[in-house]
């Protein structure tokens, strides 16, 4: 289940949304202001998914953390440092501490 992360634009509040598919694409409003004006933030709940968008064991570990990847690609923003370090951890079959791969 992908967990988007968003910030209102108008407060600059930090919220969660939870969607029951990827295909679900509604409005999301800010919880606190009620203001439509709000940006989609990576969120690293996104390990979780593999490539196809579901939580299947991954088969292969060079898939892991390739749809963070991609998402940083198509919103055309740099990845850190950080994230970059858990994914190729990951991949060399260290597993991120907290993360429910
Ligand atoms: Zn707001």
């Amino acid at each position: 289940m992908p967990i988007y992360e968003y910030r209102c634009k108008s407060c600059f509040l930090d919220f969660e949304v939870l969607y029951r598919s990827f295909t679900e694409n509604r409005d999301t409003q800010c919880p606190d202001c009620k203001n439509y004006d709000v940006k989609r933030k990576i969120s690293l709940s996104s390990f979780k998914m593999n490539r196809n968008g579901s939580s299947e064991k991954f088969s292969d570990s060079s898939d892991i953390g390739r749809n963070v990847e991609e998402k940083f690609k198509t919103h055309g923003v740099e990845m850190p440092e950080s994230v970059r370090r858990t994914i190729d951890d990951a991949r060399g079959g260290q597993m991120p501490k907290g993360l429910d791969i």
